[in-house]
């Protein structure tokens, strides 16, 4: 068997555990079957969903989540199942755990990888490196814990059947830290990492009032808004908006940069976009070296442009 922690949001699996599912069934000289693990909390509305896509499913309800209590969880079901390797999506919250996992199992860590074969004996890994200017291939004996970097592999369809599902009886660590309340969020629209066409807004933009365009074109193409550190520096939009080396990685078929200098550290969390076009009025700016298609001129009189042509969409 092999594992996957599949990723979700209380009442639908999040893309990253669909890409997560696809990976483990591409390491088929491994095991040809694959079990799943949901951890959290009032997880029988997501576990319908969930059986459709692996041969057995468990389930821990372990409550609101704690790296340590996912760790412990992934944990039980990798013993539970046998499992020589265990998938997750190299998501923020993938990332916090799953050392923690590898550790328990005396397992080799490959982390936000792009792609994964394998011989039946080890896993082989590509992944970036250098602010993705660079990929590096790295091989690791079993056991393994494998991340999918998000927005990289196919999602996985529906296997036809549905898996068995068992509860599972985990053992939780006393927790050194507490959670002692937890604020979600109120987001409308899609997910910035999970979006098909993110649009930017750079400093370039002049002010926060300005944002009222860039949501307007977000929202025409079904898109999320991106912002770069200046402006999330400046109090212009949320942090969770931020996209960059110290931001969210997103891989978009469409990256829309809107007076966006395309900093190195910018180019870090969108420079895989599938097609990357830009509005600067410096024909010098760093973006126009990567993006696809351009615009040199003022934003205040492309964007309305922009916003009249998606109207027709
Ligand atoms: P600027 O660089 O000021 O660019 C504004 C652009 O708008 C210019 O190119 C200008 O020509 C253009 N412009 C101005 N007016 C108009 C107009 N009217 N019409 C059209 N174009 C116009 N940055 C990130 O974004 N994400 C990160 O995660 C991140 N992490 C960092 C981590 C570290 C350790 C460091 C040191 C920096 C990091 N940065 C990050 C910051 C990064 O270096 C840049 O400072 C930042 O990306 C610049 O944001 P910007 O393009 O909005 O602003």
């Amino acid at each position: 068997m092999i594992l996957v922690v599949l990723e979700h949001d209380g009442t639908r699996l999040r893309k990253g555990a669909l890409e997560a599912i696809t990976r483990a069934r591409g390491l088929n000289a491994i095991a040809g079957s694959v079990a799943g693990v949901l951890i959290g909390e009032n997880l029988s509305a997501v576990a319908e969903e969930a059986r459709k896509y692996v041969n057995a499913l468990y389930i821990a309800e372990v409550g609101p989540y704690t790296a340590e209590k996912w760790a412990a969880a992934a944990y039980a079901a990798q013993q539970k199942a046998g499992a020589q390797v265990v998938v997750a999506s190299g998501s923020r919250q993938g990332r916090s755990w799953t050392p923690r996992l590898a550790f328990k199992m005396g397992a080799a860590l490959l982390e936000d990888t792009l792609e994964t074969s394998t011989d039946g004996s080890k896993v082989i890994a590509t992944r970036y490196s250098f602010l993705n200017r660079v990929t590096e291939k790295q091989a690791a004996a079993l056991p393994v814990v494998i991340t999918a970097k998000p927005n990289t592999t196919p999602l996985a369809e529906p296997l036809g059947t549905e898996g068995s599902v068992e509860a599972l009886s985990v053992e939780l660590p006393a927790q050194k830290v507490e959670v002692l309340e937890r604020v979600v969020e109120q987001k409308k629209g899609v997910s910035l990492s999970e979006a098909t066409v993110v649009v930017t807004g750079g400093r370039g933009l002049g002010s926060p009032e300005a944002f009222a365009k860039v949501e307007e074109l977000a929202d025409l193409l079904g898109g999320a808004v991106g912002a770069t550190r200046a402006v999330v520096d400046a109090g212009w939009r949320p942090y969770s908006e931020q996209v960059g080396q110290t931001g969210k990685v997103v891989q978009p078929g469409v990256y829309i940069a809107l007076g966006v200098s395309g900093a190195v550290q910018h180019q870090a969390g969108m420079n895989k976009s599938k097609y990357i076009v830009a509005v600067n009025k410096d024909a010098e700016a760093p973006i126009f070296k990567i993006a696809d298609y351009g615009v040199v001129g003022d934003v205040h009189q492309v964007l309305p442009a922009l916003i009249e042509a998606a109207k027709k969409l």
